[in-house]
């Protein structure tokens, strides 16, 4: 796809006004680093969006509000208690592609190969959207990530900012991503929240994709591990296999770069056991209290 001419308006309601009118000749422009994958000769107008103001990180008290135009460098480089996206964003690419992608572009279309749309479905999170008649809608992050995000992206509509959950006292979190070599697409990822008393798992989040056509909640997963008792001393990644296997089987796990299907839906609990493995160790370790 080629980019015939630049738009850079002064104002969101510009921006979604002048989407609006060039409909499927313009392009929303935030990182720029999905127009390798585009697909397509027609030439198309970029609507700049990189000098609005939407980029940055504010602490809410049991939230942070992330701008949509924050590099996905920022989301590394920040610290707070409570803030996970760090060890996502460390996991994302390489630092060339974190200065550039930002976390809305992310968002907004989904690759299979995103990391943060499993990432937030494990730490919850709300989107909000300005729409094209100038007003904020909020729209919750597991229906905002359950299918491709332009449903609630008509042209004109633009993803401002995302409220991510802070973690609390007795949480943490973990991620995994199953590559073939360094900074390669994933095979599977996946992400989990876990709440750890008193040794024992009482709330836990888990999410996979990747192998999956969109990311997703793994209920099963969940409901077999709360109430599970995790010794502080001598628990290893395998105490969760067991769990792992049975939570995800029967999705459509679809392999990827030249692997199977049967090889992704093998791969796949891998990842999630790792990650609930880390996700108990941070609880473990008080790292949010
Ligand atoms: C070689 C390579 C490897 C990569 N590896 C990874 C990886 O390992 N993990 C990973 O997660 N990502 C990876 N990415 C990045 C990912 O594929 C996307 O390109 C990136 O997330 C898009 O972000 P962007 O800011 O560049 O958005 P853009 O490319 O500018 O936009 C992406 C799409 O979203 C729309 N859009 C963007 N922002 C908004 C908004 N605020 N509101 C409404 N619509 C919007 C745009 O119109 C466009 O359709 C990789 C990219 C490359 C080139």
């Amino acid at each position: 796809m080629k980019i015939i001419d630049f738009k850079t308006p002064a104002r969101l309601e510009d921006a979604g006004r002048t989407l609006k009118e060039l409909g499927e000749a313009g392009l929303l422009l935030a990182g720029g680093t999905s127009l390798v994958f585009n697909k397509g000769k027609a030439g198309r107008t970029a609507v700049d969006i990189r000098r609005l103001g939407l980029s940055g990180i504010k602490e809410l008290p049991e939230a942070f509000l992330v701008g949509a135009l924050t590099p996905v460098a920022e989301l590394q480089e920040f610290r707070a208690k409570g803030w996970a996206l760090d060890r996502v964003a460390r996991a994302f690419a390489t630092q060339q592609i974190r200065n550039m992608s930002t976390f809305g572009g992310n968002l907004a279309r989904v690759f299979r190969w995103n990391d943060f749309p499993v990432a937030l479905l494990a730490l919850e999170c709300e989107m909000t959207v300005r729409t094209l008649t100038g007003q904020d809608r909020p729209v919750r992050g597991s229906e905002f990530l359950a299918a491709s995000p332009r449903r609630f992206l008509p042209d004109g509509d633009i993803l401002t900012a995302v409220k991510v959950g802070r973690l609390a006292s007795g949480w943490g979190f973990g991620y995994r991503k199953e590559v073939r070599t360094h900074a390669d697409f994933s095979l599977a990822t996946a992400a989990v929240a876990a709440r750890v008393v008193s040794g024992r798992i009482v709330e836990l989040r888990a999410a996979a994709g990747a192998a999956l056509p969109f990311p997703k909640r793994l209920e099963k997963v969940e409901s077999l591990l709360v109430g599970k008792a995790v010794p502080r001393k001598g628990l290893d990644e395998d105490a969760f296999l067991a769990e792992a296997r049975e939570g995800c089987a029967g999705l459509p796990w679809k392999g990827e770069c030249g692997f199977s299907d049967a090889y992704a839906a093998a791969l796949a609990p891998v990842a999630v056991r790792d990650a609930v493995a880390a996700a108990v160790r941070d609880a473990q370790e008080g790292n949010h209290g």
